[in-house]
């Protein structure tokens, strides 16, 4: 297959063109380097089937030749970036989704949208199933990134419904590993670059929070297995193994052996502004129709992480 990946020099981008360059395929990355990074890439640079294109997805996308698959990535995912660029937030999940979807539409390219559990917003039901339409907040500070997914997918199902075009919409729960900024300032680098560097691990209100942190190579794994299933409605991809953040917390500690205290903040009202307090997806629909579930242990996937941390700090 001849692939595009949008958003192809970011964290989860990056790691799916090396999967599918792995399967044998072509593969084109484009990223407007926003958030992403060359260094992400630049392994692949030189290689016969890989090609980068430094684009700006919520502009008009010309690509020359056929295309067997477009998979929409590009997005501003952490909330310290979408509170920061909250108008290019909307644009890349409205604008660039447009964009997208009408050049699938024109190459005849199977479509997958990568989407959120940003999408069920600060969760009434839990664990959060696929038929469960979300409280999110409009007008709240999250609202930017969860409003612009809502609306990629609606737009997604209107084009397949009314253009035909045949899409996937995976509903991506939080990821971590290699490849994610240190300074991104998602929980997992954040808490993993302040252990290494001995400063306090910055756990906001009481830490009671929850989320299931799926490791990279298990949400490709997951992603590929959607991309070549005929499941056109929303699938769930992330893990189960749900823990508070304080836990998450003293987990780092452990496994970085670092002697950095705990401190419990209270950030800007924005940063945690309808923060969900709950989140674990119920993969029962992904087992069902993909055969998937995640393998690799919170344990493995953050020795790993911390390993690929540790090397970018220069330890
Ligand atoms: N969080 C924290 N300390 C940090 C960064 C995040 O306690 O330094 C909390 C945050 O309030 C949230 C959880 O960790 O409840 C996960 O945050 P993240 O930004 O990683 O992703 P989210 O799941 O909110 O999109």
């Amino acid at each position: 297959m001849r692939i595009l990946i949008t958003g192809g020099a970011g964290f989860i981008g990056s790691h799916l063109c090396d999967r599918l360059l792995a399967d044998g395929h072509h593969v084109i990355a484009m990223d407007n380097l926003s958030t992403g990074t060359v260094d992400n890439i630049a392994h692949l640079a030189g290689h016969e089937r890989f090609l980068f294109i430094k684009h700006d997805v919520t502009n008009y996308i010309y690509i020359e030749g056929p295309l067997d698959a477009v998979l929409h990535l590009a997005s501003l995912p952490s909330p310290v970036d979408y509170l920061n660029y909250p108008i290019q937030t909307l644009k890349v999940g409205a604008l660039g989704t447009h964009k997208t979807l009408g050049l699938a539409l024109a190459k005849r390219a199977r479509y997958l949208l990568a989407s959120t559990s940003e999408v069920y917003g600060d969760p009434l039901v839990h664990p959060q199933s696929e038929d469960y339409w979300g409280n999110v907040n409009p007008v709240g500070p999250r609202g930017v990134y969860d409003e612009s997914k809502r609306f990629a997918e609606a737009l997604t199902m209107a084009y397949h419904r009314y253009h035909g075009v045949d899409t996937r919409i995976a509903r991506i729960f939080n990821t971590y590993g290699p490849r994610m900024r240190m300074d991104d300032g998602r929980v997992v680098p954040n808490f993993i670059c302040q252990a290494l560097r001995g400063e306090p691990l910055t756990v906001y209100d009481s830490g009671s929070r929850t989320r299931a942190f799926c490791y990279i190579s298990d949400l490709v794994e997951g992603i590929v297995r959607l991309l070549h299933s005929d499941e056109v409605y929303p699938v769930n991809l992330g893990s189960q193994a749900e823990i508070t953040i304080l836990e998450l917390a003293h987990k780092v500690l452990e496994l970085t052996g670092s002697r950095s205290p705990i401190q419990f903040v209270v950030p800007s009202d924005a940063r945690t502004a309808d923060d969900p307090k709950i989140r674990c997806p119920d993969l029962s629909k992904a087992r069902r129709v993909l055969g998937w579930e995640p393998k690799v242990s919170l344990e493995e996937g953050l020795r790993h992480t911390i390993e690929y941390f540790r090397r970018k700090l220069g330890q």
